[in-house]
């Protein structure tokens, strides 16, 4: 008891040595300014702030003798005033009820007019109805705006904004709140005002910080910070990733962490030399091998100190497939020019020769000139190709001519054509059910994927086998395969044969000249034209089997809404 009896004591001592300073405070007012002694807030260390406010809070409610103290943050987004702690004499789990618009309430008011309000009896303030002072019990208060200043050296006030307000509640001992009290609280309401800015702007940077740090973190790009010694500052996912580098690589040296050389050298000279300069690595991430090209730059700080290098890392793997397939494109589409050319001209060089002494046989000259014109078409079906290509590049879609298309008659038309163009395959057709009378569909392109995936079947079967056309009937869709018994494609090529330039690059099929166009038309011609799907089963060394499916009746309307 006693011990409690010296405790207020000394909180008395306390009360009474304060409102003496907050007196000469008072009269310091008549100074100049530079002279007074009051001085801006100081800025709270962030660390303690908390518990600074906290005792604040404590020392406002015994100097002011109120039973609450209540501190209301002005929510900009939301527009409303609302209950923050710490607080004095009310429990945190009521704090959430003290919310207001910032146009409504006592606390509304002080804040919108930036005056403070004093009221003996709450009956008679018609704005406390708008707040949650029943919780509290309150019979009478004051409130002030939470005011913070900028000062500039000179401390002349230049700029002032109200970031919420400060509520004291019921006097002690029955009393009732005076002028004095107003102008107390307004004081210390700097002070509650400073450290609350203080606060907010500490947990605006910590959580900038974070985000920073997190899309950092996660960028798909690799980023690596070098420090001028060598060690490393920063380091994300992706580049962990790739230089295979321990989660705690922070501080490591980066002969260390980076586990190669070429990269490493790369950023030593960047570092000595101030240049900035890129290099390329592979790396095998999960179970494929990608490139990433790595690029330097020194980084300066505001000062125009270096402060080290930074390291971005973006994975080039698909950009250099491309170039690849495409400077191989070029070799084979010359190769495919070249071939019919140097036929169409030795057939025709050979009949010219002959013309005048009438070296060949009409048979001869027919079986030349047949030669011939054979090579023409080879030639125009590789110029459509390509134009083919660029039109679908371009987003143009390859104009259909639907009709109804007998597709019995089609598919014995293709398989006695392409019968005749090989001895080495047996090309057969197996119909597993009666299929219908006819299909809506444009023949000509029906005609060219069917043409395509058999001459693939006989090309890429080299030592000749079965090759099988099925068909079925599935509800009302059409279901077409061609089987052959061929090198087969390797599982991750399956998907990838579709796309444009993209050829199985194996001992077996380097020898087998292509552009690697005809099957990314063919899936346009399924699926862009003929609104089916197509895709391809196949065993290396058993044989290839490509299915598409169409539907029998396709909707005209529908799909030349899709194609235009
Ligand atoms: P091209 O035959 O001109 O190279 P395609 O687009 O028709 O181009 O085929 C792409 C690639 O798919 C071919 O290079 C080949 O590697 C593979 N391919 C296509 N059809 C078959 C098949 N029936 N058997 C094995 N591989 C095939």
């Amino acid at each position: 008891m006693s011990q409690e009896i010296n405790r207020i004591r000394e909180l008395e001592d306390e009360i009474i040595s304060l409102r003496r300073r907050i007196n000469e405070l008072e009269t310091d007012k008549n100074l100049p300014s530079g002279a007074r002694a009051e001085q801006p807030v100081d800025v709270t260390p962030i660390d303690q702030a908390d518990v600074t406010l906290r005792r604040l809070v404590q020392r406002i409610a015994m100097i002011l003798q109120a039973e609450k103290i209540l501190i209301m943050f002005h929510d900009r987004e939301m527009g409303d005033l609302k209950g923050i702690p710490p607080s004095f004499g009310v429990e945190d789990e009521k704090l959430s009820a003290f919310k207001v618009r910032a146009t409504h309430g006592v606390s509304g008011k002080v804040f919108r007019d930036g005056e403070p309000i004093i009221y003996h009896d709450i009956e008679s303030e018609a704005e406390a109805k708008e707040e949650a002072y029943g919780l509290l019990s309150v019979q009478n208060g004051v409130c002030v705006p939470l005011v913070i200043e900028k000062r500039d050296e000179e401390n002349r006030v230049i700029d002032k904004s109200t970031i919420g307000v400060l509520h004291a509640f019921n006097k002690r001992h029955g009393e009732d709140f005076n002028e004095e009290d107003v102008r107390l609280l307004e004081r210390m309401a700097r002070n509650v005002g400073s450290i609350i800015a203080n606060l907010q702007m500490y947990r605006e940077v910590v959580e900038e910080k974070e985000e920073l740090a997190q899309t950092f973190e996660s960028l798909t790009s690799g980023l690596v910070l070098i420090s001028p010694e060598e060690r490393i500052l920063q380091i994300n996912a992706t580049a962990r990733a790739v230089f295979n580098a321990p989660q705690d690589a922070l501080g490591k040296d980066v002969s260390i962490v980076i586990n190669d050389e070429k990269v490493v050298k790369a950023i030593q000279n960047a570092l000595s030399s101030g240049d900035s300069g890129k290099v390329e690595t592979h790396v095998i991430l999960g179970n494929s091998e990608r490139i990433y090209e790595i690029q330097f730059a020194t980084v300066s700080g505001q000062d125009g100190k270096g402060i080290g290098v930074v390291a971005i890392l973006s994975d080039v793997t698909e950009v250099r497939n491309i170039d690849r397939m495409k400077s191989s494109f070029v070799a084979m589409a010359s190769h495919e020019l070249r071939t019919p050319l140097t036929a169409i001209k030795g057939f025709s060089s050979t009949l010219l020769e002959g013309l005048d002494v009438d070296m060949y046989s009409k048979e001869d000259q027919r079986e030349f000139l047949g030669i011939v014109v054979g090579e023409c078409d080879r030639l125009r079906r590789l110029i459509d190709d390509l134009l083919n290509t660029s039109r679908i590049e371009a987003g143009e879609s390859l104009k259909p001519n639907y009709t109804h298309v007998d597709i019995r008659t089609l598919l014995d038309k293709v398989q006695k054509v392409q019968q005749q163009a090989t001895t080495k395959h047996t090309v057969k057709l197996e119909v597993a059910n009666e299929l219908p009378d006819s299909i809506v569909g444009d023949e000509d392109k029906l005609d060219q994927i069917l043409t395509n995936l058999l001459n693939n079947a006989i090309k890429y079967a080299p030592n000749g086998g079965d090759v099988t056309i099925h068909a079925k009937r599935e509800g009302n869709e059409l279901v077409i395969g061609v089987k052959d018994q061929g090198l087969g494609i390797p599982k991750d090529h399956l998907g990838k044969v579709f796309e444009k330039f993209h050829r199985v690059n194996n001992e077996d099929n380097r020898k087998i000249y292509g552009t690697g166009l005809g099957l990314f038309l063919v899936k346009h011609l399924v699926e862009g034209v003929h609104m089916g799907k197509i895709w391809c089963e196949s065993e290396v060394g058993v044989g290839s089997d490509f299915i598409f499916r169409i539907p029998t009746d396709l909707d005209i309307e529908e799909a030349k809404a899709m194609t235009d």
